[in-house]
């Protein structure tokens, strides 16, 4: 079964996350098939919107920290070069496949719309954010609870951006869910809609915004884009990820193993604790 669902019509490609099982985690291979969609629809000169959403209950657990993680390639050799290479290899495939993933689907140049229900956590947040659009369901709740891991965060730093400094730092520093509604008030969700009416709000959206010149809604999107650009947000989320990536190493140093092997430990007793 694809970890990635991927149907284009009227215009619109519908990309859709198919882990439900285990809440849409995040394993390289998903994030591989995801690249390879968003580049199928970019492509594709009759799609002219891209919508993004999730089967089953929630939206993205974030990235997969199970037990199963060390059996994927490039995250065992990243677990079984530390002791050579330190948190090198780490660092670069972070970048590509964490950082530069968000860049390259933030930049596409079509108009994408990510439609989201139920639970939006940590790496989630990095499929909704890098998206034009926001649609959230109104059972949507978003939170990054990293700081749990001795990290300062995702390592696509939108929150800043997309919440204002005072929210972006109570979300980092409680981990506590940003509920649909609040998330809405604050500028981060477009709209929000009830969960029965999630999938036909946001077909229609993108029909209308399919009829629009497709040269028109590049430039739109670029010129939002570039304007954000100019205010520093690509250069102050490049210099996040450093800081990401120093609390890896800081984790690493504290503990001697990589974080992302025990946060599943950490996160089951943390849970213990409530
Ligand atoms: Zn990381």
């Amino acid at each position: 079964m694809s970890l990635i669902l991927y149907e284009a019509s009227e215009g619109v490609a519908t990309i859709t996350l198919n882990r439900p099982e285990t809440n849409n985690a995040q394993n390289p291979p998903l994030l591989d098939e995801l690249d390879a969609a968003f580049t199928r629809a970019s492509r594709d000169d009759a799609v002219r919107v891209i919508v993004l959403n999730a089967n089953g209950k929630h939206f993205s657990a974030g990235h997969d920290i199970s037990d199963g993680v060390r059996a994927y390639d490039p995250w065992k050799s990243m677990f079984d070069d530390v002791e050579e290479n330190g948190l090198m290899r780490m660092y670069r495939w972070e970048s590509e496949h964490f950082l530069g993933y968000c860049r390259k689907w933030r930049d596409l140049q079509k108009p994408t719309i990510a439609s989201v229900q139920g639970a939006c956590v940590a790496a989630g947040l990095m499929l909704a954010w890098p998206m034009d659009l926001i649609v959230a369901a109104d059972n949507a709740r978003f939170s990054d609870p990293v700081a749990l891991m001795a990290i300062g965060g995702v390592e696509y730093h939108g929150h800043t951006w997309e919440l204002g400094h005072r929210k972006a730092k109570e979300m980092l520093f409680t981990g506590e869910f940003i509920s649909a509604e609040e998330a809405h008030r604050l500028g981060m969700v477009n709209r929000v809609v009830p969960l029965a009416e999630l999938n036909d709000h946001v077909r229609t959206l993108a029909l209308k915004i399919a009829k629009m010149h497709p040269h028109g809604l590049m430039m739109a999107k670029r010129a939002v884009n570039q304007t954000m650009d100019i205010m520093g947000q690509y250069a102050a989320i490049q210099a996040v990820f450093d800081i990401h990536s120093l609390g890896h190493a800081n984790a690493y140093a504290a503990r001697g193993q990589v974080t992302l092997a025990n946060l599943a430990e950490m996160t089951a007793a943390n849970k213990a604790q409530k």
